[in-house]
């Protein structure tokens, strides 16, 4: 009930330029990346062929990553929406394409909790709102699984191992977790923060934690051999519609064929 109300409240336009028709429009879809093989096989991030592992990959204990999208253009706007303007339908959009990127097998899914300070400004979690999306869509339980153990200080300043030996401790377990968990968060980007998350989950008894996020958020793509984007117009899978990316579609399309239907979606 509480949904359709917020469906009254916010119109349906496009998450991306926020005039469009909802999900997004087709000016906006053009311009959307979504990450596609060839790719790196732990973290999903696109390379020229497949590996096994790569330098984008993220911190351990983390098992892999995965995620629809790269994080800008449309995608980007429309996380920002999701975050800061409470446009909360685009959690179940963005969510059915991470149902679709979702090849974990896992027992359950959890989500990266907000500060309570920023869940104060904000009023809703973001990567509670994707995970309670994705859940029903690959039929895996949603748990509240981590608690916020200490503020860590400001994020943006930091980098790789500063930032993630900042992160580590920041998160404690609130119950013994199952044994495979796919923890959902918004956006991944050094995956410090993903890590920690997990290092708490390992401690805690879990013996797999993957991350699963909306977008991929890729800086520095000219790399070497096995990299890929060497520059932002070239090698681009763009996304153009149903069928055009097999496994990848939007909410809101009309689908067609078997590809492009959500796996393990159930009845409701
Ligand atoms: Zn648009
Ligand atoms: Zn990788």
């Amino acid at each position: 009930m509480l949904g359709a109300l917020f469906d009254g409240l916010f119109p349906k336009r496009c998450a991306g330029c926020g005039s469009g028709p909802w999900p997004f429009c087709a000016a906006c879809r053009v311009q959307i990346v979504p990450l596609v093989p060839p790719r790196c096989q732990r973290c999903g991030a696109p390379a020229r062929r497949e590996l096994r592992s790569c330098r984008h990959c993220p911190p351990e204990p983390l098992r892999a990553a995965r995620a629809p999208f790269l994080f800008e253009g449309p995608v980007r706007r429309a996380v920002h929406r999701l975050k800061f303007a409470g446009w909360r339908p685009v959690a179940e959009a963005l969510g059915v394409a991470m149902a679709q990127a979702c090849d974990l097998d896992a027992d359950a899914i959890t989500w990266v909790p907000l500060s309570r300070g920023r869940k104060a400004t904000r009023g809703f979690d973001q990567a509670s709102a994707l995970a309670h999306a994705v859940g029903p869509k690959i039929g895996l339980v949603v748990v509240p699984l981590l608690r916020r153990a200490a503020e860590a200080g400001p994020q943006a300043r930091r980098r790789g191992e500063e930032r993630r030996s900042a992160m580590s401790g920041s998160f404690a377990a609130l119950a013994v977790p199952p044994s495979r968990v796919v923890l959902v968060d918004d956006v991944l980007t050094t995956g410090a923060t993903a890590a920690a998350c997990a290092e708490a989950l390992v401690r805690a008894g879990a013996s797999e934690v993957s991350v699963l996020t909306a977008a991929r958020a890729i800086s520095d793509r000219e790399s070497g051999p096995g990299g890929f984007l060497r520059s932002p117009t070239q090698d681009r899978h763009l996304y153009s519609g149903p069928g055009s990316r097999p496994g990848l579609w939007l909410t809101g399309e009309r689908l067609s064929g078997s590809r492009s239907q959500p796996r393990a979606k159930r009845p409701t």
